[in-house]
């Protein structure tokens, strides 16, 4: 069993006292005491006491990257005597251990921390701690890069006792989270946001609400979002929550990969194509990637399957991992065009076909707009990209116009004159927190309840687009509808089945601002 334990570092009783409560409250299966400055064994008593569950007692030592500043003597006489009294675990660094004598091995924490990367000597290390009497081994350090953490998962899965494996960071992120699948002895949570002890540690709230840590276990199967930066997309959120929907054994994880083609490669080669502990089963691709993704996976080899328009946009947000045939299948697609052609055809009940009628603004001329523009084109609608640099959108029309729609440029200062039957916003215009912005600025164009205006920004939900749309009264079209159609359409793509897409919805609705215009 893996326990999910809330770290609590401790500088004053009465909001100690507080935090633990708390965490228990939350589902904290064992709390950790960093007891770095809060070193009066009385005091210290009274809060080993108030843990219900099993708790941890450290105080790290400054040359492991704490702040306790008492000789290892006078930390191992404390950390003991606590461990001891309650029978509690104690944690202390193997640098400690090897330096000052000490009993009660049985509850020992044996820890190794390196806050500046992965310790040249990381397997020896672990050998050397599973020589030495203790409990349970731990080794924590800096990732790297998020390949750092296929070698956390390698220490737990291979451990000779019950073992911490932990990569701190923003890329270390997953071997706190998929602790669990791998067997670790624990992982750490933050009672809250602000509150973390190490780096890189998710609260207890995000580790059981959005990443299914009650339902993980070794056969959960791993999906999640390449990107840079990562942390705040929604996309686990909503796939997570499809996934317990649907009643499905897989969690989605952030997976923060730097920008640039190598670093996508090695990425790829690690946790898909190659044979480590994590193999992933499918993947959402983002802002830097998706280009590279493309590339990837036309050099990878003749048996990938990439969809036509994907290769056109000469972008691949989804791949589809089939490894029913032993060596993994790879697919690419692109369901970013997909979502804004269905978002339109639902809003206004038509089909695909329909859209060869429509004459459509197309407002951006960056990735989105791209995306749009080349999906539009394809279904033979008439395109009039407008863009600030005017350059990017007249070489878009180029590239598009004839396949199989008419695409022209047009300057942004004539978009308070166009005719068109359909207006979408690719711009980040109007997105959190510049709300007041509209690419309509304050002289929208002539509408009625014959257009169609959709923005692709969805935090907030209803932006000042679609209100000005609204009030004048025209259809609208939500950034969180392409969202969602994005998200449904990786989720069939990956599950062949059904995306519950109300729960998706109400996923990412939870998570937004909520308007403030
Ligand atoms: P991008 O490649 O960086 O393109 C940004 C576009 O916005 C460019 O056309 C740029 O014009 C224009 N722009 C930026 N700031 C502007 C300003 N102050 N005034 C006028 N134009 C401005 O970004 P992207 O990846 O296409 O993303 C754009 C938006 O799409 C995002 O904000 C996001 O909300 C939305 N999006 C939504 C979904 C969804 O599922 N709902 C998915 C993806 C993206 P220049 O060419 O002149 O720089």
């Amino acid at each position: 069993m893996t326990r999910l334990c809330v770290s609590i570092y401790v500088e004053a009783i009465a909001t100690a006292k507080r935090d633990i409560a708390e965490a228990i409250e939350a589902g904290a299966e064992m709390i950790e005491l960093r007891l770095d400055v809060m070193t009066d064994l009385v005091l210290a008593n009274q809060l080993v006491e108030a843990c219900s569950v099993p708790c941890i007692v450290t105080c790290r030592a400054a040359y492991e990257g704490g702040d306790c500043e008492l000789a290892d003597g006078e930390r191992v006489v404390f950390l003991s005597t606590l461990a001891t009294a309650h029978d509690a675990y104690y944690d202390l660094e193997l640098i400690a251990d090897k330096r000052v004598p000490h009993s009660n091995a049985g509850r020992l924490i044996l820890s190794s921390h390196d806050f500046k990367g992965r310790p040249d000597r990381l397997y020896n290390l672990m050998e050397e701690m599973n020589a030495r009497p203790a409990a349970v081994s731990k080794m924590a350090w800096m990732a790297r890069s998020i390949r750092d953490c296929q070698e956390a998962f390698e220490l737990m899965q291979s451990r000779q006792r019950p073992t911490i494996a932990q990569c701190m960071g923003e890329a270390g992120q997953i071997s706190r989270i998929l602790a669990k699948k791998f067997g670790g002895f624990l992982t750490f949570a933050a009672v809250r946001e602000h509150a973390t002890t190490a780096p890189g540690q998710p609260t207890i709230e995000q580790l059981k609400q959005v990443y299914r840590w009650d339902a993980l276990d070794a056969d959960t199967r791993v999906y999640g979002v390449v990107g840079s930066p990562i942390a705040h997309s929604m996309s686990p959120a909503v796939h997570n929550a499809a996934f317990a929907q649907a009643g499905i054994n897989a969690v989605y994880v952030p997976l923060l990969v730097n920008k640039g083609y190598e670093s996508f490669k090695a990425f790829m080669e690690t946790y898909i194509v190659g044979d480590g502990p994590l193999q992933m089963d499918g993947l959402s691709v983002t802002i830097p990637h998706k280009e590279n993704a493309l590339r990837y996976l036309r050099e990878h080899g003749d048996g990938v399957d990439i969809e036509h328009l994907a290769r056109t946009i000469g972008a691949v947000n989804t791949i589809v991992v089939d490894r029913s045939h032993g060596k993994p299948q790879l697919a690419g697609r692109n369901t970013d065009y997909a979502a804004i052609l269905d978002t339109i055809t639902s809003a206004l009940s038509i089909d695909r076909s329909a859209l060869k009628d429509k004459r459509i603004a197309v407002i951006g001329a960056g990735g989105t707009g791209r995306t749009g523009v080349a999906a539009l084109a394809a279904a033979g609608a008439t395109v009039v990209v407008f863009n600030r640099t005017i350059d990017r959108a007249q070489a878009l029309a180029r590239e598009f116009d004839g396949k199989s729609g008419t695409v022209v440029a047009a300057p942004m200062d004539k978009l308070s004159e166009c005719a068109c039957d359909i207006f979408i916003n690719t711009t980040s215009l109007g997105m959190s927190p510049n709300v007041n912005d509209s690419p309509f600025g304050e002289h929208p164009p002539p509408l009625s309840s014959a257009n169609l205006v959709f923005d692709t920004v969805y935090n907030p939900p209803r932006t000042k687009l679609l209100q000005q749309a609204e009030s004048r009264g025209a259809q609208t079209a939500s950034g969180v509808d392409m969202f969602i159609h994005q998200a449904a359409a990786q989720f069939e793509l990956w599950m062949s089945l059904p995306a519950p897409v109300d729960a998706m919805r109400q996923a990412l609705t939870d998570r937004l601002t909520p308007p403030t215009l």
